[in-house]
């Protein structure tokens, strides 16, 4: 059956949405792990009433002087999940209000960020037993397209890609790297590997073989590398009937963004032939600090053009779209100085403004009878 537009009720998200509105912010503790325990680690993180987040500890006197001068201790979020919250707790909070927009015909974006080994990569993928935000967002949206219709309008599409050393790739497909283009929907990459998904069966092991081919570091062979980001696009594309009859295409995108660590924005080597990559890892995510500073700021000009990353996310951060921060942090007292700026990061983007995010629609002119498309909305109607 086609959906009337007019006849779906409005959710609350959707109002809080509709008009301008900030970034929403989220942290996630990560538990201490065996080994930490073991190597006598100590908690320096507390998280109190699912917002508040308390740094508690230093790792030594350097920690102490610097939080003195930075006077970041305590922050406070949308909601701030403790080391025991579940993959699902965290998708419901965080993303499936995005994953209702795109249903609207609306952008979102998701994006973790954090040090290397601070949870990014298990909030976003996530692991066969418990699957993360990439996989609990495409079960959902599969979920509410079963429920709201029956006429096998949507189509879904996904692709997913890394950027490595200012080089776009491929993840469903490697091959050689990707062109950037712009156009009517904003920045693409040329020619990249369109996934039709009918299911969320598929999906999960269609991520982690993507997630296999991210480039790994030269000397951590078995580590996914900490210096790539990874985007998962999930496009939706559907007809409805406006309150005038009219037939109407919406187009809904949503973003999962796997950055890489944060820790490369701040500490390279420059002497080493590594620090070529370093320097590209800096110059993205330095590029996004920019970003976000100019959004927060409210500049006019947003130095998006400055790195691939950027222009990728460019219609995820200042555009018209939702967007949801998921900082990620460690809870052992040798991370506090990263983990303090992730925090302090995380605490500046709260300030950022996103335009409102109306719904992409185009409306499909009546064609002449015989055509293909003619066909198709004669048996939508028949369907109606
Ligand atoms: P990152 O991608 O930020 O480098 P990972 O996601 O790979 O970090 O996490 C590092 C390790 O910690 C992995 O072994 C991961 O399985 C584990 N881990 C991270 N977050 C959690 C969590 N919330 N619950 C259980 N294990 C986690
Ligand atoms: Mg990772």
């Amino acid at each position: 059956k086609m959906v009337l537009e007019s006849e779906k009720p409005e959710t609350v998200s959707e109002k809080a949405f509709a008009d301008g509105n900030r970034i929403h912010v989220f942290v996630r503790l990560r538990p201490m792990s065996k080994k930490e325990k073991e190597a006598g680690s100590r908690c320096c993180v507390r998280i109190v009433n699912r917002r508040d987040v308390y740094l508690t500890e230093f790792a030594n006197e350097h920690d102490y002087l610097r939080l003195k001068r930075l006077r970041g201790r305590h922050f406070t979020f949308d909601a701030s999940f403790s080391d025991s919250t579940t993959q699902p707790e965290v998708y419901s909070t965080t993303t499936s209000e995005l994953v209702e927009a795109v249903l609207q015909g609306r952008n979102g974006s998701v994006f973790c960020y954090g040090a290397t080994g601070a949870g990014k990569t298990y909030t976003m993928l996530g692991t066969v037993e418990n699957p993360g935000v990439m996989v609990l967002a495409i079960k959902d949206l599969f979920t509410k397209i079963r429920q709201r219709s029956c006429d096998g309008n949507h189509v879904v599409h996904l692709s997913y890609l890394e950027v490595y050393n200012e080089t776009v790739r491929d993840l469903l497909s490697p091959g050689r790297p990707l062109v950037l283009r712009e156009d009517k929907q904003g920045i693409v990459a040329a020619g990249i590997t369109q996934y039709r998904a009918y299911s969320t069966d598929e999906v999960m092991a269609l991520l982690q073989r993507g997630n296999q081919n991210r480039t790994t570091e030269p000397t951590r062979v078995n580590e996914t590398s900490s210096r790539s980001h990874a985007i998962l696009q999930v496009v939706v594309e559907y007809k409805v009937r406006d309150a005038s009859m009219n037939i109407v295409n919406k187009v809904g995108k949503l973003s999962l963004i796997d950055l890489a660590g944060s820790e490369r924005a701040l500490a390279t080597d420059q002497r080493t032939v590594r620090s070529i990559e370093g320097a590209n890892i800096n110059r993205s995510l330095l590029a996004l600090s920019s970003c976000i500073n100019a959004l927060v700021e409210g500049k006019k000009h947003i130095p998006y053009r400055n790195s691939k990353l950027t222009q990728l996310l460019k219609d995820s951060l200042g555009g018209a779209c939702n967007t949801v921060m998921i900082a990620n942090i460690s809870p052992c007292n040798i991370s506090f100085g990263e983990t303090q700026n992730t925090l302090h990061w995380a605490d500046r983007a709260k300030e950022i403004r996103t335009k409102a995010c109306e719904p992409n629609e185009e409306k499909i002119e009546v064609p002449e009878s015989g055509t293909d498309q003619t066909k198709l909305l004669l048996e939508l109607q028949k369907e109606n």
